[in-house]
């Protein structure tokens, strides 16, 4: 099984013509509210994807806190250890103009209060074979789960965003880093995704470099990097295609298929995703996912 240590936010996105300046009141032209956070997409996605997964982190003690607590359970992620803290749920609060262009304030909320794992969690981590993690939650607890689940043989998988740079301990307990290419060049300083995969590959033992409509770059210590072109498709909404990647990925590697076929079908996973608008929403299920692979 999966279990994801990570974050839960409420998205409010509002549409405008441009976004406004300091000072500005500009007029929009809708609003909707997005269930999201990068740990709760990759959640569904694994679960959508066929994964049995749980998700460690908090909601807080509001009505963002109940839905996103709801469309967790509505993907059958179990929840029994995902808190409720006192005060606002996570929020995203974004602005996306015309062109397609946004502006982003997250505000961490109840994220920022699980700051260590209790003795359950680390009874959850020790059932799974793979542990999820981001880095939206606060560092100490992201380092704690990882060094947890290394500690009991689980296996550890980082998407290492928002950028940041990343403490030695963490990297030591990572066995599969998957940065996007630009979180890849910001970790290396390297601009060329082939050289920047074998530059991490220094600290942890493989690496995904996902690279959006070209696919992702696999390395392993040892070895050339392979590249794995992603399917041609007409992209609608690419936000979260990087947590339908990682969540379907899981439960491939979770199934034991090789690398390179779990590559190829977190990929089949995530192109679907981008064909349809919405996060979490446009995730697709196992049959999709089946179905899109085999042809
Ligand atoms: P992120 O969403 O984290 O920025 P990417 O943009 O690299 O990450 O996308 C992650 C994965 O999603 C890619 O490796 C690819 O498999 C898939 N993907 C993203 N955009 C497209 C696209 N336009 N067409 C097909 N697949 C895509």
């Amino acid at each position: 099984s999966i279990v994801v240590l990570g974050s839960t936010n409420m998205d409010l996105v509002v549409y405008v013509p441009r976004a406004p300046a300091l000072g500005e009141t500009v007029t929009g032209r809708s609003f909707r509210t997005v269930p999201g956070g990068k740990g709760a997409n990759q959640a569904v996605a694994a679960a959508r994807a066929g994964g049995e997964v749980a998700m460690i982190g908090a909601v807080g003690a509001d009505g963002f806190g109940t839905q996103l607590r709801a469309t967790l359970e509505h993907c059958a992620v179990d929840t029994d250890l995902l808190r409720t803290s006192e005060g606002p749920s996570g929020t995203a609060h974004v602005v996306v103009d015309d062109e397609g262009g946004n502006a982003i304030v997250v505000v961490p909320g109840a994220n920022g209060t699980v700051t260590s794992l209790t003795h359950g969690d680390e009874a959850l981590i020790g059932t799974a074979d793979t542990l999820l993690l981001q880095l939206e939650l606060p560092l100490s607890v992201v380092v704690e789960g990882a060094v947890t689940a290394r500690r009991l043989g689980v296996r550890t998988v980082l998407t290492p965003a928002p950028t940041q740079a990343l403490p030695p301990e963490l990297l030591a307990a990572t066995d599969l880093l998957v940065p996007n290419e630009h979180e890849a060049a910001a970790l290396t300083g390297l601009t060329d995704p082939r050289e920047a995969a074998q530059a991490l590959l220094r600290d942890v033992p493989e690496v995904v470099v996902t690279l959006g409509a070209a696919g992702s770059l696999y390395a392993v210590r040892g070895a050339e990097p392979v590249a794995v072109p992603a399917p041609r498709v007409r992209a609608v909404d690419t936000t979260g295609a990087g947590d339908t990647f990682v969540g379907a990925l899981a439960v491939a590697l979770g199934e034991g298929r090789p690398a390179p076929e779990a590559l190829a079908w977190a990929q089949t996973a995530a192109a679907l995703s981008v064909r349809r608008e919405g996060a979490s929403t446009s995730m697709p299920y196992r049959v999709e996912i089946e179905a899109a692979f085999r042809s």
